[in-house]
Order: C-alpha cells, then sequence, then structure tokens
C-alpha cells in the first residue's frame, strides 16, 4: 500500500476530489478552518476548465480559452487576493468595450464616471452607434424592464422560456437582440439567446451591468490560467496542514455503515471523515456508476444537463494589427477578440490574438483550414492591419465540454452542495449557485461546500 495516500489524521480530513476552480476554493477553505485537506486531481495540472499549457509548435503558453470576469465576481476576485494571484490579473477602472461590425464601424459600450449606476452606461446605449436611435431607446426600456423584474419571485415563469422570448415580450426586436443583447449573453452564458432562459438572462444583467457602480468592469489574467491560480492555491492548503495528489483519479467512493467515509484510488483506499467532490456532474455520476441500491448513495441522483462548447482560435500575426486590448464584433461568428500581446505578461512586439467563440457547435465541426479562411475573412474589415501582416501560427482549441447549458428548467435541477448522505458533500460551477457555469460560480460552490461540511459536522 502507498504510504503517501495516508494521512498522519488527528484533526478531521476532507478528501476533495478535483483541482479546478470549485475543488481548489472549497480546499483553501477548509485549510483555513484547520481542516485536514487532501486534494486528489486526475490531470497533473490544477485549474480544471481554466487551464493553460506549453504549445510544442511555438513553445508559449496558451489558455484553453479566454477566460474573463466581472467586478460583480466577488467570490473569484476575493479567491484570487487569498491565495496572492490578483495582482497578476488586470481589472478595468471603468467599463469599456469596443464593439466593430463587418463593414469595420465601431462603437464603445462604457460606463461613465459622473453618473450613478445604472445611469452610468445610459449615454452609450443613447450614442450606441449598432442601433438607430429607436432602437437605442427601446434597449433602454428593456433594461429598464429587466431592473423592475423580482427573478426570485417569477422564477417559475422565467425558468420556464428563453430570454429572447422574454425579450420580444418586452419591446425588443430582432435588430436590438443580436446587436446588442445577445453581445453580451453569449460570452456570459455561452449558449444562444434563443435557448438559454429567461432567468440566466436577466441575472446576466441584473448582477453586473445593473448591480451598481463598476459591476461590469472587465478582468482577466496575464499570465496563463494554470499559472495564476497552481503555486498560491498550493501553497495556500500545503501550509495549512494540506496535501494535494496530482495525476491520480478517483474511481469510487467508500462508504461505511451508511456513511461516506473515503474514496479508492486505484488499488488504495484514501480513508476520510468526508468527502467533497468538485467534479462536473457527468463525472460525479461516474462516481457513482455500479452502487448497489442498498447503499445511501444509490439514492443520490445527478442531473441530466448538457455541455456547450467553445472554440478558440489563437492567431500569431508578424506585426501589431490591434490597439484595444479586446472587442466584440456584431453580426460576425468571431464575437469576441482579444489581443493577448496586450493582456498578457510575456507580451512581444508581434500581435497574439485570441478568437473566442461561444455557444460553437458549428465551429466545433470545421476543419482548422475552414475556422482559418473563416477567421481571415471576418477580421480583414474589423482589424484591417491583418491583411497586411503574414500570419505566424494558427491553433484552434475546442472545448466541447466547456459550460453546462443554462437552459428552461435547469435552476431547479442544480443540486445543493450539502447531500443527505452523511460525509459527502458537493461542488462545482454546476451545483446550486444562482449563477451561469462560470469561475465565480465554481468558486462559490467551493466556499459553499465548506460552509456544508462545516454545518453538517456541527462546527
Ligand atoms: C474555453 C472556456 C472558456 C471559458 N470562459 C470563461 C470565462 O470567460 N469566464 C468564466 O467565468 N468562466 C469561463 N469558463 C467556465 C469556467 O472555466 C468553468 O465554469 C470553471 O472553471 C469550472 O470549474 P469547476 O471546478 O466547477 O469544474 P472543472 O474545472 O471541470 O474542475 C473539475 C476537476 O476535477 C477533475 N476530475 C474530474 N474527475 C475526477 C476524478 N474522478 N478524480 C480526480 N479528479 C477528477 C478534473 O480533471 C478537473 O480538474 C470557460 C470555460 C471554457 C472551457
Amino acid at each position: 500500500m502507498d504510504s503517501e495516500l495516508h494521512p498522519d489524521g488527528a484533526r478531521s480530513h476532507c478528501v476533495v476530489i478535483g483541482g479546478g476552480l470549485a475543488g481548489l476554493s472549497a480546499a483553501c477553505a477548509l485549510a483555513e478552518r484547520g481542516v485536514a485537506v487532501t486534494l486528489i486531481e486526475r490531470r497533473n495540472y490544477l485549474g480544471g476548465r481554466a487551464f493553460s499549457f506549453v504549445d510544442p509548435h511555438t513553445g508559449m503558453e496558451l489558455d484553453n480559452g479566454q477566460h474573463v470576469f466581472l467586478r460583480c465576481c466577488t467570490e473569484y476576485i476575493d479567491f484570487l487576493k487569498k491565495i496572492g494571484a490578483f495582482e497578476q490579473t488586470t481589472l478595468q477602472q471603468r467599463l469599456r468595450v469596443t464593439v466593430a461590425d463587418r463593414s469595420g464601424k465601431r462603437g464603445v459600450l462604457s460606463s461613465t464616471q459622473f453618473l450613478p449606476a445604472p445611469l452610468d452606461v445610459l449615454p452609450s446605449l443613447l450614442l450606441y452607434r449598432h442601433l438607430g436611435f429607436m432602437d437605442r431607446l427601446r434597449v433602454v426600456r428593456g433594461m429598464l424592464s429587466i431592473r423592475r423584474t423580482n427573478r426570485e419571485r417569477d422564477r417559475e415563469r422565467l425558468e420556464s422560456m428563453s430570454f429572447r422570448e422574454w425579450l420580444l415580450q418586452h419591446g425588443q426586436n430582432d435588430r436590438t437582440i443580436a446587436a446588442l443583447w445577445e453581445l453580451i449573453t453569449l460570452p456570459i452564458l455561452n449558449d444562444t439567446i434563443d435557448a438559454a432562459s429567461a432567468y440566466m438572462g436577466i441575472m446576466a444583467f441584473q448582477d453586473s451591468l445593473l448591480a451598481g457602480k463598476g459591476m461590469a468592469d472587465l478582468g482577466y489574467s496575464r499570465v496563463g490560467l494554470s499559472t495564476l491560480v497552481t503555486e498560491g492555491a498550493r501553497q495556500y492548503i500545503e501550509s495549512r496542514g494540506g496535501r494535494l495528489i496530482m495525476g491520480r483519479r478517483v474511481s469510487d467512493l467508500r462508504v461505511t455503515e451508511g456513511r461516506v467515509t473515503g474514496v479508492i484510488v486505484g488499488e488504495e483506499t484514501i480513508e476520510a471523515d468526508s468527502v467533497i467532490s468538485a467534479v462536473p456532474w457527468d463525472g460525479f455520476e461516474r462516481l457513482l456508476d455500479g452502487e448497489d441500491s442498498d447503499t445511501p448513495l444509490s439514492a443520490v441522483s445527478p442531473p441530466q444537463l448538457e455541455w456547450a462548447p467553445i472554440v478558440g482560435l489563437h492567431i500569431g500575426y508578424d506585426r501589431p494589427v490591434m490597439d484595444e486590448p479586446f472587442l466584440t464584433v456584431v453580426d460576425s461568428p468571431i464575437q469576441w477578440v482579444f489581443n493577448r500581446s496586450l493582456m498578457q505578461e510575456s507580451a512581444d512586439a508581434n500581435s497574439r490574438l485570441l478568437v473566442s467563440i461561444s455557444a460553437a457547435w458549428h465551429e466545433a465541426k470545421m476543419a482548422e483550414d475552414e475556422l482559418r479562411k473563416m477567421a481571415e475573412t471576418e477580421l480583414r474589415p474589423v482589424l484591417p492591419e491583418t491583411s497586411n501582416a503574414s500570419t505566424t501560427y494558427f491553433r484552434v482549441v475546442k472545448q466541447p465540454q466547456a459550460t453546462f447549458r443554462c437552459l428552461p428548467g435547469v435552476q431547479d435541477q442544480r443540486p445543493a452542495q450539502s447531500t443527505n448522505v452523511p460525509g459527502l458533500i458537493l461542488a462545482g460551477d454546476w451545483t446550486q449557485t444562482g449563477w451561469p457555469a462560470t469561475m465565480e460560480s465554481a468558486v462559490r460552490s467551493g466556499k459553499l461546500a465548506a460552509e456544508a461540511l462545516a454545518a453538517q459536522s456541527g462546527s
């Protein structure tokens, strides 16, 4: 038996399965409370779905996809501060996003420091160049309707319709939806406005743009995503007596006398007083596979959620092609373009772009050549300098299982962190946090899981 797998044990011992943001957040919160934590991650790196890797062709550290956060992601920001990583991010002091269209025309969505929230975005909506004047007024009316909506009181109704249906019922039209509403919901919900629930669509505005001054300011990491969290989180956990086991997969939960008392890793059993499962819902389902009907785990049923894909196109040019850190494109499949040369610390004189395509079912099926042609065609009017530049690399990163879909009805399927099984707690962006699949949801779930564990053990 591998002795490395056995903790010394006097303190209460909790195994956390999964080294994504949910697992790291739970492990840090537990370590802080004096619990002996063992975090087990099946891969050799931390970060889960927010990870970076070294591209063998270029030697550069690339993210699996652009990850941004907003100032309203308070738990994610606190987590980064706790592990000493926040300094490696940039957070706008004032919201400003360039919005281009396929003809190259540019507008701006921004907030002004001279007005209180939510009026601070009003001037930019009234001057928004991708809509006619009447449609701009329409959008303002739509924002007011969202602000007036009590989404918890109306939850059942809002969870039974798509956000598009709701917007159409509230005076919006196809043009305002395409040129403004979907521009914002696509990257936040990673789904089309036709499919995402009205509840989540409304949440995406109420908790950011309409939540208070600066709440929609955009932030991003200046280093690779795994680099951002790995050392800080490891040190935070280990310096409090916890440990991380990397590259080992938990295959089963161990149940003794009606409670979860550990996990099985290969041939080994790691005993614990409690277990937090911080893996996605389908991974959790696999942990339960083959449970006999007489164990308490047979009563646990993970939700039936669906995955939505994101496709990222990493493109290098032999010269600068873009001035702003990012922009979004109306009516175009390229959606968001990030200027990684400006955003990352390892910036070089040339231009590195990351085109991020959400809800990318179509693009996930396209071949690299097709994606390359599409990107060249779409980028030309938006960033004319790309026509004169030579492409130095083109790398496609497809993430078919990026986020769970916030379809109507999904909120009621998301389980709370505490379960009916003694010793078993859940975490993960898909558990009940009130947030869509985001880093914020993951970190929140981890913190809630640690609180649920404390409540279960009466401490
Ligand atoms: C391309 C892309 C772009 C995104 N963009 C954004 C964005 O801009 N902003 C934002 O907020 N969010 C974004 N997200 C979503 C965000 O990354 C996720 O919501 C979040 O990282 C989920 O964290 P998690 O810890 O809940 O799950 P995961 O990150 O999936 O972590 C689960 C971990 O458990 C491990 N694991 C699974 N099974 C086992 C097992 N049996 N034993 C041991 N370990 C196991 C996995 O390897 C993984 O490390 C994006 C996601 C992708 C893929």
